[in-house]
């Protein structure tokens, strides 16, 4: 039976990246070795990283004075590499859900730490609108989407302070103005590549501003320096993240993703909110295109271990929503083909019929 993968992270990539990574895998570029046993510092891989950046930099736009990195880790490296990079006294942070909050607990180890607004209260259900950047801060973070509650900034933002963003979730779902942040990180698992690499893109003048010693590894400038290959990089992660940078400009880019993506988004919240037992959990004008929520109506609620065992029985993978929401979650990422939606939308239809 076709699996149908809503997997929030690690989660779906093109069938053709998998299959291009395999190869890979077996016979690097004929070469006779497995891209696992060849050195980093090879001939040919060097080349990998080079295009890897290269299309980075055309599908996202980014101008000549940003830098792109490759760092392992995770986005929750992260967390604590930015403010010792970047904060002196100062930074302000937009706390929209847990990974907002990981991200300001590290930094509060650096300096002061202002919270301009959070949606806590609201077990994170909407995005913040009301809020005052201050114009002293060394920059001002934000979650653009929040992977576990289904929320989403979808515009570039003005910022009077540089403009940094966690991207995890959602990088290259739509086209970006990269030139409204200073920095941009994630975590590629869940739109990208396999686990194991992070990129960073960064605006080479908001380095070098800080007093304090910085480690040679959780440098940014070490790694721009020597173009991802200061130590050895997550060279597997990094070919995969290749091949799917190359899918998505055959695709037809970010534009014809975000096409993709709003299509696919409106077909699931349309039968959520057209059901009579099930109800979405973010607020409608801050609702993600990667992330869908919802949970069973208060009087069906006894019904969730049979929607879960009737969806899984239909093919349905990773649609449990994550422990702090409830309910389910399907994570729509790029990858995700529009038949799947299509699929669980079924799901939801025939469940009701049999319930409702
Ligand atoms: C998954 C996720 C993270 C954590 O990423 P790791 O690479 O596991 O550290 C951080 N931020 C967001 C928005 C995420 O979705």
């Amino acid at each position: 039976m076709k699996k149908h993968n809503f997997n929030a992270g690690p989660s779906i990539l093109p069938q053709e990246v998998i299959e291009n990574t395999a190869k890979a895998v077996l016979d690097f570029q004929g070469e006779g070795l497995s891209i696992l046993e060849i050195s980093h510092r090879a001939k040919y891989f060097q080349p990998v990283v080079d295009e890897a950046e290269a299309l980075m930099r055309e599908l996202l736009g980014i101008p000549e004075n940003y830098s792109v990195i490759f760092l392992g880790g995770g986005a929750s490296l992260q967390f604590c590499m930015l403010p010792f990079n970047l904060l002196e006294k100062k930074a302000a942070y937009l706390n929209t859900g847990v990974w907002a909050k990981k991200a300001m607990k590290e930094a509060k180890g650096f300096g002061e730490v202002v919270e301009v607004a959070s949606s806590a209260d609201a077990n994170y259900t909407f995005i913040p609108k009301d809020f005052e950047i201050p114009a002293d801060a060394d920059y001002f973070h934000i979650t653009t989407n929040n992977t576990i509650y289904g929320t989403e900034i979808r515009k570039d933002i003005d910022s009077p302070v540089p403009l940094v963003a966690d991207m995890s979730s959602d990088i290259f779902s739509r086209p970006l103005d990269v030139t409204k942040y200073a920095v941009i990180y994630g975590g590629a698992q869940k739109n990208l590549a396999p686990a194991g690499v992070t990129f960073v893109i960064i605006r080479n003048d908001v380095l070098g501003k800080v007093s304090r010693y910085i480690p040679t590894m959780l440098n940014y400038q070490t790694h721009i320096d020597n173009g991802s290959m200061f130590n050895t990089p997550p060279v597997l992660p990094i070919y995969t993240a290749l091949q799917t940078l190359k899918w998505l400009k055959a695709q037809g880019g970010l534009a014809e993703m975000e096409k993709r993506n709003i299509a696919k988004a409106e077909l699931l919240y349309n039968a959520i909110d057209n059901s009579k037992m099930f109800v979405g959990t973010a607020n409608k004008e801050d609702r993600s295109l990667m992330n869908i929520c919802f949970v069973l109506k208060e009087e069906y609620k006894d019904l969730e271990a049979d929607f879960m065992k009737f969806a899984t029985e239909r093919g349905m993978v990773g649609i449990k929503g994550h422990r702090s929401v409830g309910g389910f979650r399907a994570s729509t990422y790029n990858a995700l083909p529009i038949e799947s939606v299509q699929a669980l939308v079924d799901c939801i239809n025939e469940f009701e019929k049999l319930h409702a």
